[in-house]
């Protein structure tokens, strides 16, 4: 797992706002992020261990330790989640 900080998460945050790729809740913190250049499809997971988050997903810059727009989108639909919660 990736742990995401502000720093390493800005170029994937301006990626993910350039490609805004499709978001599908799984499952707890398991979302299917659809690739907006190719048909592929994306697994990402999330955690949080001593207030830090984590971040998977299965593609090759993730693969790296790089924090893709994968990770970004599927947090951007895990934090949308939780306020939903909090707000029932
Ligand atoms: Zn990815």
């Amino acid at each position: 797992m990736i742990k995401l900080t502000t720093e390493n998460t800005v170029k994937a945050v301006a990626k993910c706002k350039q490609l805004k790729p499709r978001v599908k809740f799984v499952k707890d913190r398991l979302f299917v992020v659809y690739s907006s250049n190719n048909s592929n499809v994306y697994h990402v997971r999330f955690d949080v261990k001593n207030g830090e988050k984590f971040g998977q997903c299965e593609c090759r810059a993730a693969e790296k330790g790089l924090v893709c727009y994968h990770i970004v989108a599927g947090a951007t639909a895990n934090i949308y989640r939780q306020s939903l919660k909090l707000a029932k």
